[in-house]
């Protein structure tokens, strides 16, 4: 059995100082990848957009500190050039699932791949977007999917794990943050997920969780990811 993977860190880098005490604290939580968003797809433009190169300058500084690789989203044919070789794990975001000029030049590379699913899309559109980078390095990432009952961000799809494990070889991830858009709600929904079989989790974590500029509401502060982790391990063990 394959070590349990943890990725986390804030939505959005927002400054060096920020994602560097963040990473030092994830750190010594035992954290497997440092997670911190540059090229920021947001619904709103006139929401925050991120840092763009000058965030990623930042995260490859807190991984030489730390020796945390790095996971960040890549939203462009010419990003992906760019940045492949210095990140460990590239980001596909929800929105690009069905960008398939960007999939298949990431096909062109060995670099593992996180392609989050689709805000509405099918366990089938879900596999084929999987297919198209097809470099036997895809990881895919469950984060929630629209639902009818907008009391919460979106709805966790817990099925999506037996699913992907009984059809796919892929390894699933789970991220609760995006799925429950509420702080309390990250903890019970990464037990269910690793419950369920989910091969990692990525979560939003942050050491001031209020002060974060993207997706506060919804980002856990360090002594709460710290339990999530505790108790997965403890039962890992067992
Ligand atoms: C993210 O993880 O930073 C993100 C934007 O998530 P999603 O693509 O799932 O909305
Ligand atoms: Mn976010």
């Amino acid at each position: 059995m394959s070590k349990f993977i943890f990725i986390a860190g804030p939505c959005s880098v927002e400054s060096e100082e920020q994602i560097i005490s963040i990473a030092q604290e994830l750190k010594k939580i035992g954290v497997d990848y440092l997670r911190g968003g540059a090229f920021k797809p947001r619904t709103n433009p006139d929401s925050f957009q991120g840092l763009g190169d000058t965030g990623i300058d930042y995260l490859i500084k807190a991984k030489q500190i730390t020796g945390l690789p790095i996971i960040t989203e890549l939203m462009s044919i010419e990003q992906v050039r760019k940045y492949i070789d210095k990140i460990d794990i590239v980001q596909i975001g929800s929105r690009n699932m069905y960008n398939y000029e960007l999939l298949k030049e990431l096909g062109k590379y060995s670099k593992p791949v996180l392609l989050k699913r689709g805000l509405s899309a099918t366990y089938d559109e879900w596999i084929n977007a999987a297919r198209y980078i097809n470099n036997g390095k895809v990881i895919l990432c469950e984060r929630g999917i629209r639902s009818f009952d907008n009391s919460t961000r979106n709805v966790l799809d817990i099925q999506a794990i037996p699913f992907i494990k009984e059809n796919t070889d892929y390894k699933i991830f789970v991220d609760p943050s995006h799925a429950a858009g509420n702080r309390y709600m990250i903890k019970p929904m990464s037990l269910a997920s690793f419950a369920a079989g989910c091969d990692g989790l990525m979560i939003e974590v942050s050491d001031k969780p209020d002060e974060s500029i993207s997706d506060s509401k919804q980002t856990i502060d360090l002594e709460e990811f710290k339990k999530i982790v505790q108790e997965v391990r403890t039962f890992s063990k067992h």
